[in-house]
This record gives C-alpha cells, sequence and structure tokens, in this order.
C-alpha cells in the first residue's frame, strides 16, 4: 500500500482512536466532529490528488529507501528537480483545498532528521542514521501521515531552559532507561496534529552544554500513552458546525492546530534519533526551519491563486472588472504571489546534496522566501479586501436566505450585477472573508507570519548567509581599496 487513496487514509486515521479536547469537551470520534472534518478532508486530498490523472505526475515518485513508488509527502529529496517538484505539489494541493493541508511538516522533518542523525552519527559515533532510515523506510510503505513537533513553549524567553522555575516548558527527557528514555513537556502550534499517524518531536533551539536533557529528537504514534491533545480555535470557527454552511466560506477544507502535552512518555531506543548531542541540536532547528520556509513559496502561493480566482470572481459580480485601478490591483496580486513562488524555485533550484545523500535548499533563499511569506500575503489580502467592497464585513448571515421577509431583501438588496445570482456573489464574498479575517486566515496570514518561524528568525539567517564580507570585498577591489 505505498500510495494510499483519501478514504482509505481516513479509515487509517479512525483506527488510531484519537482523543482531544475541543471547547472544553472531550471528543472521541475526531474525523466526524464538524470543526475537525475539515482539516480530516484537506489531508485527505493529499492521497486523493496523488490518483488524479494531473496530480499523480507531482505527488509520485520513487523512494531511495525502498525502489518503491511512494506519495511524494514521504519523500526524501534526491535532486534539486525532486526539490522544485516538492513546491509545484504545495501549490497544486493549496489550488485544491484553499488552506493548510497539514502534510508536509513531517516531510520536512524527515529530511532535516535524515541528514543529521548522518553527521551526528560520522561525529559521536551513534546508530541513528540506521534506525531512522528504517523508521522511515515504514512510513514511506503505508504512506503515514507525519506531524513535526518543534515548537516548546518557553515560557519567560530571556531565560536558558535550565534557569526556568518550571524547566518542563522545554520538552525534555526527564528520565534515562536501558531501552528508552521519559520525556515530559509540550508542544505548541501543532498544525494537522490529530489527523497523523505519528509524530517526530524535535528540539526548539540549539542547546548548549549542561542542556543535554533538551536536546532529544524521536518518534511516536500519535495515540501513545501520555500523550494528549488540546484543540485550538480559529477564528469563526463554528461557522464549520452551523447549517446550512455557506457562511463558513471554504465549504469542504480547513486547517488544524492543537497544543500536545506530553506526561512522562516512554519512547524505546529504537524511536530515538538524538539525544544529548547539543552540538546538533541548532543544525537540525535551521535544516527543518529552511525547507518548511521553501514549503511556503509552494502552499501559499496555492492558496493565494484561489484569493486572486475569488477576487477576480467578484469584481465582476460587482461589475467592476473593467475598472482600470481593480485591474491593476490584481495584477498587483498575481505579481507578490509570483515572486513568493520565485523564491520557492530559486531556492530549491539552487539545492545541495548533503553528506547523507538526500538534498537540502540554498539556506538563504530559503529565508529570503519565508521573510516574503511573512509580509505579500497580508497585502495581497488587502488588495482581496478593497476590491471586495465592506459588505465583506457587514453581510447578513446565510440563514436570512430562508426567511420571507428579510430573505426577500437581502436578494433585492444584495443584487449582484447582471448575470450574476445574489446567492452567488454571497458565497464569494464569504470564501474571500474566511481567508483574510475567517477560520483559513490561520494559514494564510497568521501561520505566514509566525510558522516555520516568525520574521526576526529568517532575518537573523539571513544575516548570517548573506556574506556581507564577501560583497565588501566585491565593493574594495572596484573601488581599488587594499
Ligand atoms: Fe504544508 Fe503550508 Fe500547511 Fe506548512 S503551512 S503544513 S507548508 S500547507
Amino acid at each position: 500500500m505505498a500510495v494510499k487513496k483519501g478514504d482509505e487514509y481516513i479509515a487509517s486515521l479512525k483506527d488510531l482512536h484519537l482523543e482531544a479536547n475541543i471547547m472544553g469537551e472531550k471528543v472521541k470520534d475526531l474525523p466526524e466532529h464538524p470543526l475537525v472534518a475539515p482539516s480530516v478532508r484537506a489531508v485527505a486530498a493529499t492521497f486523493d490528488c496523488a490518483h488524479d490523472p494531473e496530480g499523480r505526475k507531482l505527488l509520485r515518485t520513487q523512494s531511495s529507501l525502498s525502489g518503491e513508488e511512494i506519495n511524494r509527502f514521504t519523500h526524501l529529496h534526491q535532486s534539486t528537480e525532486d526539490l522544485i517538484n516538492k513546491v509545484l505539489m504545495q501549490r497544486y494541493c493549496g489550488n485544491a483545498t484553499a488552506c493548510c493541508f497539514q502534510r508536509c511538516v513531517g516531510m520536512d522533518a524527515a529530511n532535516a532528521v535524515f541528514s543529521v542523525t548522518y553527521e551526528c552519527d560520522q561525529e559521536h559515533g551513534t546508530d541513528y542514521h540506521q534506525r531512522f532510515r528504517e523508521y522511515w523506510t515504514r512510513v514511506q510503505s503505508e504512506d503515514l501521515v507525519v506531524d513535526g513537533a518543534m515548537t516548546d513553549p518557553k515560557g519567560d524567553r530571556g531565560k536558558r531552559p535550565a534557569e526556568l522555575k518550571d524547566p518542563d516548558l522545554y520538552l525534555r527527557v526527564v528520565e534515562r532507561r536501558k531501552d528508552g528514555v521519559v520525556v515530559r513537556g509540550a508542544k505548541l502550534h501543532q498544525t494537522g496534529m490529530l489527523n497523523s499517524h505519528e509524530l517526530i518531536v524535535m528540539p526548539t533551539m540549539a542547546m548548549r552544554k549542561g542542556e543535554e536533557d533538551w536536546a532529544i529528537c524521536f518518534a511516536l504514534p500519535t495515540n501513545t500513552k501520555g500523550i494528549s491533545y488540546i484543540y485550538g480555535r480559529q477564528s469563526a470557527d463554528t461557522r464549520k458546525m452551523e447549517d446550512p454552511q455557506f457562511d463558513v466560506g471554504n465549504l469542504r477544507f480547513g486547517g488544524q492546530e492543537v497544543m500536545t502535552v506530553f506526561e512522562d512518555v516512554f519512547v524505546p531506543n529504537e524511536r530515538i534519533f538524538l539525544d544529548g548531542e547539543v552540538d546538533q541540536s541548532g543544525k537540525l532547528v535551521e535544516r527543518f526551519a529552511a525547507y518548511h520556509r521553501q514549503s511556503y513559496g509552494g502552499c501559499k502561493v496555492g492558496v493565494g491563486d484561489v484569493l486572486i480566482g475569488a477576487t477576480a470572481l467578484i469584481a465582476r459580480m460587482n461589475g467592476v472588472e473593467n475598472a482600470t485601478h481593480v485591474r491593476d490591483k490584481l495584477v498587483e496580486m498575481i505579481h507578490l504571489n509570483e515572486t513568493l513562488f520565485s523564491a520557492g524555485i530559486a531556492c530549491s533550484a539552487l539545492g545541495h546534496e548533503t553528506p547523507a545523500g538526500n538534498w537540502e535548499i540554498d539556506m538563504l533563499l530559503a529565508n529570503v522566501c519565508k521573510l516574503n511569506v511573512t509580509r505579500f500575503p497580508y497585502e495581497i489580502a488587502r488588495l482581496a479586501t478593497d476590491i471586495a467592497g465592506g459588505l465583506l464585513g457587514t453581510m447578513p448571515s446565510a440563514k436570512e436566505l430562508d426567511d420571507p421577509v428579510t430573505g426577500a431583501h437581502i436578494r433585492k438588496y444584495l443584487a449582484a450585477a447582471e448575470g450574476y445570482d445574489v446567492v452567488d456573489r454571497m458565497r464569494v464574498l464569504r470564501f474571500i472573508e474566511n481567508i483574510v479575517v475567517g477560520a483559513g486566515a490561520v494559514a494564510y496570514l497568521i501561520e505566514s507570519v509566525h510558522g516555520a518561524g516568525p520574521p526576526a528568525a529568517q532575518r537573523i539567517m539571513i544575516g548570517r548567509q548573506g556574506d556581507i564580507e564577501g560583497k565588501v570585498k566585491l565593493a574594495k577591489r572596484l573601488i581599488g581599496i587594499a
């Protein structure tokens, strides 16, 4: 079963019997819950896309570990072509769902852990790499969804983990046994965790000597005893529970984020990929972050395409599509979106092979890509809001349409341009609202700033990778300064 279909994935997810707290209640049948179901369907799309005629060209590839045909979401990149295809695949899936389809975090974690475990073994004589190869071969052959978990709560950010009153604010090893370790802590903002079969935990930052207990990387099934989940809210999320549903905007798909708590959870040795090698932790963080910064050059662009399309549609429905300023704003939206895509492709095209044999993006350009992502979706959303008009924020509920009096008023006074249906116009406005200020804005805007690290983290990396000294030398040579 190397390339599952969406319904097979959903059946396998149900078999895990995951539970979570959602809005103060323990929920058992998660995939059926109205807040969760759209996010399950979005992940299922990453399976179904591998079976549609267009998508299969992007989403299927050959495993470097087993030689089997696999879904690219589990692939260890083998060339710059693979890195480019990853970005194209993410744009494709963003087009198909207009939301976060959640599955890239595990792919990005795997590619980082693969190369770092190899280098760690070379330097420390450990055997993490072989463990990880065996683990990931199973992930590929069973076409599993894996969540990558990096962000610790941290508490007082001015203090190192060992200086905190509560050292659990960074996930840590609390006990070492012959057959494994026991960990305690939490990981925040976990995208798609409840739709995953497995999770890979990584340190949240470069650890130093004396911080060995926090330099831990491991994998576990998501239904492991001692792991619990608290569901995150999204703006306007309860619209997913309403009937009729079109006020939700995105009718079928949505994202998901949870807080994941580890209460003295046992991790067996064969699932540990770093334990105390503090010098490797920073490298792991940087590589995972860079892969995910590349990812945004695909997924956010895919959502941007749909938002631009919906904005052009509402301009037509409002009868303003030929206004010069509207056309110019649409061109600006396309320009910004394609600029994001360009950086995603560029950091892939300039990728290189790691000593472990998988391929890594150009770090500088991946960080430039993500820094642009912290800004451009906001400007695209602002332009969409501008073109859509104020009704985006004031439109009555879809429920009113069933009322003989208010429904008639709405149909009369919210009339669209000739040739367009008033209710269709309302649906397009709700769709735009979902992405610019509703539940979809979590992924398209807030996550664009903070996902894979906030802008300050990209600036630090750009400063480090930007080779200012090299540029000074270039200038000096031409100016004639020794
Ligand atoms: Fe994938 Fe984008 Fe969601 Fe990250 S934010 S998991 S890259 S879709």
